[in-house]
C-alpha cells in the first residue's frame, strides 16, 4: 500500500533516526527480496558504512550511503513499513515480519517490515532500476499545463488506471486513486476523452491537495478525517462520507480494489 505521502513519511521517519549512524551487522530472513545482488555482497558494502541522506521517488525511498556509489533502494510493496527501536526488543506485533534489519553501533536497529513478501530491496544507483527509470513526473512538481498535455496523450484510458500507471505519474497506487477521484467527484470507471476541461483542472486540484495534506496527516495525526474516503474503506457499512443516504460501491478497476460512491462521482 505505501504511495507517495506513505514514502515520504518513512523517508522522513530514515532520516530522523538511521543517517549517520554506524552500521555493525545485517540480518536477512528472506534473501530473495534482495533483488541486484547477493546478500554477502549487499552485507560487505554496506557493513562498517552509515547512511548519508535519504530522498523519495515515486514509491521508492533512496539512501545514500557514505563512501559508496551505489543506493539503498527501498520498495515497500502492499504492506512494507520501517521500525527504529532498541536491538532485539519486539514492541509491535509486525516486528515478527521483519525481513532485513540493519544494526547500528548505537544498540539500536532499522527493521524494513514487509508482511507479504512483496517489497524489494536494491543495492544500485536509481537508474539501473527500470521501474525508476521509466517512472512519469512526480505530481507535485507538475504544472497544470504539463498535467492537461499529459491527459491529452492518453485519451483513450480509464482515469483510474492512468492514475495509478507510474510510467504516466509517479507516486499514486490504489488508496489516493480513490481518495483523489472521491474528492474530484469523478468516477472511476470514467475514460479521460469523457472529462470537460473543468474536471480535468480539479482533477489536477486534488491530485496536489490529497497528497500534500495526507503528507501531513500520517506526519502528524495518523489518522485521515472523517470527510475523507479513506477511513471508509475498511468499514461494513459503507457509508459515503458525503451524505448518509449514499452507499459506496466495492468494485474492481484496473486491476485493484476500487472504492468510490456512485451518486457523488458522475
Ligand atoms: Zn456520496
Amino acid at each position: 500500500m505505501p504511495e507517495l505521502p506513505d514514502v515520504e513519511f518513512f523517508k522522513e521517519y530514515f532520516k530522523d533516526n538511521s543517517l549517520h549512524k554506524k552500521i555493525i551487522n545485517i540480518e536477512c530472513e528472506d534473501k530473495t527480496l534482495i533483488k541486484n545482488v547477493d546478500f554477502r555482497d549487499f552485507k560487505k558494502s554496506l557493513i562498517r558504512k552509515s547512511f548519508r541522506d535519504a530522498w523519495r521517488i515515486g514509491k521508492f525511498l533512496i539512501a545514500e550511503i557514505k563512501g559508496i556509489s551505489e543506493n539503498l533502494i527501498i520498495h515497500f510493496g502492499m504492506t512494507g513499513s520501517l521500525h527504529y527501536v532498541k536491538q532485539g526488543e519486539e514492541r509491535k506485533r509486525r516486528d515478527r515480519f521483519t525481513r532485513l534489519c540493519f544494526r547500528f553501533a548505537n544498540g539500536y536497529e532499522l527493521r524494513w517490515i514487509n508482511i507479504r513478501r512483496l517489497g524489494k530491496i536494491y543495492l544500485t544507483k536509481p537508474q539501473n532500476i527500470k521501474l525508476i527509470e521509466e517512472m512519469g513526473p512526480e505530481p507535485l512538481q507538475l504544472s497544470q499545463q504539463e498535467f492537461l498535455r499529459l491527459l491529452t496523450n492518453h485519451e483513450l484510458k480509464n482515469i483510474k488506471a492512468f492514475l495509478m500507471d507510474q510510467r504516466n505519474i509517479a507516486g499514486i497506487g490504489n488508496v489516493y486513486s480513490d481518495e483523489i477521484l472521491f474528492q474530484a467527484r469523478i468516477n472511476p470507471h470514467r475514460k479521460i476523452e469523457d472529462l470537460t476541461q473543468r474536471q480535468k483542472k480539479i482533477l489536477f486540484q486534488k491530485i496536489y491537495q490529497v497528497l500534500t495534506e495526507a503528507t501531513k496527516i500520517l506526519t502528524f495525526y495518523r489518522a485521515f478525517p472523517k470527510s475523507w474516503l479513506e477511513p471508509h474503506r475498511h468499514t461494513n457499512d459503507l457509508i459515503c462520507p458525503r451524505n448518509k443516504n449514499h452507499k459506496l460501491k466495492r468494485e474492481t478497476i484496473a486491476g485493484r480494489s476500487a472504492i468510490f460512491c456512485p451518486l457523488c462521482q458522475t
